[in-house]
């Protein structure tokens, strides 16, 4: 019998009620991302629950460029959690080319094309 409820639709539950939870090894404590079944780290299936820090650093950045009339340039990162898993997402709320690898970078659940995902903003301070 399969499991209806797999771990992309606990991460997407989460994430539709504004949590972002990761997925963590109950056997050896690593977190992982994306969800998985098993711990890809010791191949535990003891996998539970925790809402992240949301704190991280920007791992790698790119510009994609774009033609205004199509939205103008966006910003892709990879986001490297303080629970030491990385995110492909973007930062918001400053020009796409002033996201800088190491920045400190606070996560928020905002929307694209109509689904919840964890998007990225400068940490204040
Ligand atoms: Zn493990």
């Amino acid at each position: 019998m399969q499991d209806a409820k797999g771990p992309d639709q606990f991460f997407q539950h989460a994430l539709a009620n504004g949590e972002i939870s990761l997925p963590m090894c109950e056997d050896c404590g690593a977190y992982h991302f994306f969800p998985r079944v098993l711990c890809p780290h010791c191949y535990g299936a003891a996998i539970s629950w925790r809402q992240s820090s949301g704190k991280g650093r920007v791992y790698t950045t790119t510009v994609v460029r774009r033609k205004p009339e199509h939205g103008g340039d966006y910003n892709v990162c990879m986001v490297e959690l303080d629970e030491g898993v990385r995110m492909m997402s973007r930062v918001e709320g400053i020009a796409p080319g002033e996201v800088a690898i190491d920045m400190a970078v606070t996560a928020f659940v905002g929307e694209a094309e109509g689904v919840p995902v964890v998007l990225f903003k400068p940490s204040e301070g």
